[in-house]
């Protein structure tokens, strides 16, 4: 299995078919397991013998999706919670404790920024920020107490990139474990893991769904480190839910196909609004205005399905764009099927000071574009005409 493509694993790496032979995954809706006998049960509990227990720790179809996207990502090892946000939080909760200091990239989804600011503050645990493309700024946030270095690439919403393989090379040296978030580029796009990422977390409510129906989060890494998380979640209770997971592992069957046209659809609207005289700046991976272009390149197979623009005239000018699209919906998730505009100022990072947001990039003339699946002219037609 592991020498067959993206594509073929996605579709027919599969949880071990019942006694009914079903071509496609059943539903397991079970919150807990039978034993033979009082001793397979103390077995159990006592980590002598693999098996199900109860759903809290594990679930047949959490099973298969974790495998897969193990596998997808080149990871051991990895663990299903019920959003991105509870990945997040099961890893910060796993690997810190009073006293450690976090370094993370500035622009970090908003949720994950107000955990760090205001939740593991409390709990006795330090942070800095550095931005994606200041090395020297990493170098002067390192600590002895530095425990995690945490990561956002490409970053939500100002698509900022950072190498790496520097990155994995900066880590080991400084004795840090290295945590990205890869939900933007999805295992099929990028794979931090190989360039000497610890851990790699997923937002799975975004592409790797798909469409826009469900929340979920996964933590890949190694079989030791997830072992580690395995400890902390078991008893915290993130727990993925089975359908949610039967859900994900469908979608991961089209994620190939899907991602394939995101970025096709994203780069054509890239390279649109680049050449519209009311857009002051368009951020997209695999733009060559990009400035961190020659690194998107060199780890990710393609630009992704995010584009960020930002629009002569301020906020008056992103509402009045944002209310002209008629088939884009105004919505704060992306990675969907339908073309979605966001205007991250006043929603995903309305929490954020002015002046935090204007240190990750975000204007009051920034919006965010998740480009979908619909046909590339009807998606191109409506942001001219809303442009108009
Ligand atoms: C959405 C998102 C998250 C949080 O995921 P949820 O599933 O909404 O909890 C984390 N990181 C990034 C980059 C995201 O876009």
């Amino acid at each position: 299995m592991q020498e067959d493509h993206f594509e073929t694993i996605a579709i027919r790496l599969q949880a071990e078919r019942s006694q009914y032979k079903e071509h496609s995954v059943p539903l397991y809706l079970t919150s807990s397991y039978k034993f033979d006998d009082a001793e397979e049960m103390r077995a159990l509990f006592a980590n002598e013998k693999e098996g199900n227990v109860y759903s809290r720790y594990a679930n047949p179809n959490t099973d298969e999706l974790i495998e897969k996207m193990a596998v997808l990502e080149g990871a051991e090892s990895g663990w299903a919670t019920a959003s991105g946000m509870a990945a997040i939080f099961t890893t910060f909760g796993a690997f810190l404790q009073s006293g450690d200091h976090v370094l993370s990239s500035r622009s970090v989804f908003g949720s994950t920024h107000q955990l760090l600011n205001n939740v593991f503050s409390k709990w006795g645990i330090t942070y800095t920020y550095a931005d994606l493309d200041k090395p020297e700024q990493w170098e002067s946030g390192i600590q002895p107490n530095t425990k995690v270095i945490f990561v956002e690439t490409p970053s939500n919403p100002g698509i900022d990139i950072i190498d790496l393989e520097w990155l994995g090379n900066f880590s080991k040296k400084h004795n840090a474990l290295l945590v990205i978030d890869n939900c933007f580029a999805t295992p099929y796009l990028q794979q931090p893991i190989k360039y000497g990422a610890d851990i790699s977390i997923h937002s799975a409510t975004k592409f790797i769904d798909g469409q826009g129906r469900t929340l979920g989060g996964i933590i890949l890494g190694s079989a030791k480190l997830i072992k580690e998380i395995e400890g902390f979640a078991r008893h915290s209770g993130p727990a993925m839910s089975p359908f949610n997971a039967w859900l994900l592992s469908k979608s991961l069957e089209t994620l190939a196909v899907r991602m394939d046209r995101h970025c096709e659809n994203a780069l054509k609207v890239a390279e649109f609004l680049e050449s519209h005289p009311s857009i002051k700046r368009v951020m997209y991976p695999f733009l060559p205005s990009h400035p961190q272009y020659e690194i998107a390149k060199k780890q990710m197979k393609q630009g992704g399905g995010i584009v960020t623009l930002v629009i002569e005239g301020g906020v008056t000018a992103a509402s009045k764009f944002m209310d002209g699209l008629k088939m884009f919906s105004i919505s704060a998730n992306l990675g969907d099927t339908r073309s979605i505009a966001t205007h991250p100022a006043t929603s995903t990072h309305s929490k954020l000071t002015e002046e935090e947001r204007l240190q990750v990039g975000i204007e009051q003339g920034t919006i965010r574009l998740s480009i979908g699946l619909e046909h590339i002219n009807d998606i191109l037609t409506d942001i001219k005409q809303a442009l108009d």
